[in-house]
């Protein structure tokens, strides 16, 4: 069965650590529709020249152009043995895209990483990501402070544009508002399982690991049901 997975949660819940350290693991690709975004940002496309003020203002790019970069993602040969969605849906109207888009295909295992809002802004707040290659540091990393550098690339370690404190207060209400009904739209699926994200970056990936492991199982005995 491919490993479909999705990975929800609050920005700075550690979606996109976690997220590579199971992609490394299991040898299939993550999905971040943010790092797409800011990688077109950086290059300067059309779709960064109309996405870069949105981000900027820690708003939602339209559900069509991200349902269109996901929808031609999972179109690619790579992910037959499965994906990791990071930032990707977050709002419900993605979410039906996708189960559109999943339609035939092994099914989505849901993972809501859940975070308290103030253990939020201040991880948000002192997070460093990559210059170069636009690669998050892991919590441990960033500890490492400004003028560190990049464990993949060797790139110069800075903060997000969008990591200062009125912009992560904003993209803390676009998440309450458009992407925490997503853990109801999902909820009631018996491959979802929420994870407390306020644990050691280790015991996070401890108990998600546990979780795939069982929600596999379920979702394997539910497909032969
Ligand atoms: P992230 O790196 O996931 O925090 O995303 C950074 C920014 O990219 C977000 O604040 C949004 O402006 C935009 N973005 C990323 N993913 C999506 C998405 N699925 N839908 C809409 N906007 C997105």
């Amino acid at each position: 069965m491919a490993l479909n997975l999705i990975m929800l949660g609050p920005p700075g819940a550690g979606k996109g650590t976690q997220a590579e350290r199971f992609a490394k693991s299991k040898g299939i690709p993550t999905i971040s529709t943010g790092d797409i975004l800011r990688e077109a940002v950086h290059t300067g496309t059309e779709l960064g020249k109309r996405a870069k003020a949105i981000m900027e203002r820690g708003e939602l790019v339209s559900d069509e152009i991200v349902i269109g970069i996901v929808r031609e993602r999972l179109d690619r040969d790579d992910v037959r043995a499965g994906f990791i969605l990071d930032g990707f849906p977050r709002t419900v109207p993605q979410a039906k895209a996708l189960d559109g888009i999943m339609a035939g295909r092994d099914p989505l295992i849901v993972l809501n990483i859940d975070v308290a809002d103030d253990v939020l802004v201040r991880r948000l707040t002192t997070r460093l990501i990559c210059q170069k290659c636009g690669t998050n540091a892991a919590v441990e990393d960033a500890a490492a402070g400004t003028g560190s550098r990049c464990g993949k690339c060797g790139g110069p370690m800075v903060a997000r544009a969008d990591d200062n404190a009125t912009v992560v207060i904003e993209r803390l209400k676009t998440y309450l508002r458009d992407t925490k009904p997503l853990v109801d739209f999902y909820g009631a699926r018996p491959t979802y399982r929420s994870i407390d994200g306020a644990q050691a970056p280790d015991t996070v990936t401890a108990d998600l690991e546990a979780a795939v492991a069982a929600l596999s199982k379920a979702a394997t005995s539910g497909a032969r049901a």
